[in-house]
């Protein structure tokens, strides 16, 4: 268990790290917008595809990592529970995995 101070001071930093993927959330959800919007160039459509695929992909991790931190799960790695570096989270805020899981994971 962790101390009083401790949790008051991981709070701040979930609602920190919470307001920055809102507003993530928020960015890309114009950008799926204006991406899927249709200028009639089959070529560009085409183009696009794989943007659109890849801004979905980022919102559905935002919107996981959210429901991770209203869960009170967010920052334990998924695979072998151990807590994930701070630093980590700051680099990549819907981290599901620690380095060394993650790196398991790819190889
Ligand atoms: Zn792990």
């Amino acid at each position: 268990m962790s101390t009083d101070i401790q949790d008051a001071s991981d709070r701040q930093w979930l609602a920190d790290l919470r307001a920055t993927l809102t507003d993530d959330h928020a960015a890309q959800t114009v950008r799926l917008t204006e991406l899927t919007a249709d200028t009639g160039d089959p070529g560009e459509a085409h183009t696009r595809g794989a943007l659109i695929a890849a801004t979905r992909m980022s919102l559905a991790r935002i919107v996981d990592a959210l429901g991770r931190i209203e869960d009170g799960r967010y920052g334990a790695c998924e695979r072998c529970g151990a807590q994930i570096p701070p630093e980590r989270l700051e680099v990549v805020p819907h981290a599901r995995f620690c380095m060394p899981c993650q790196q398991k994971h790819h190889g």
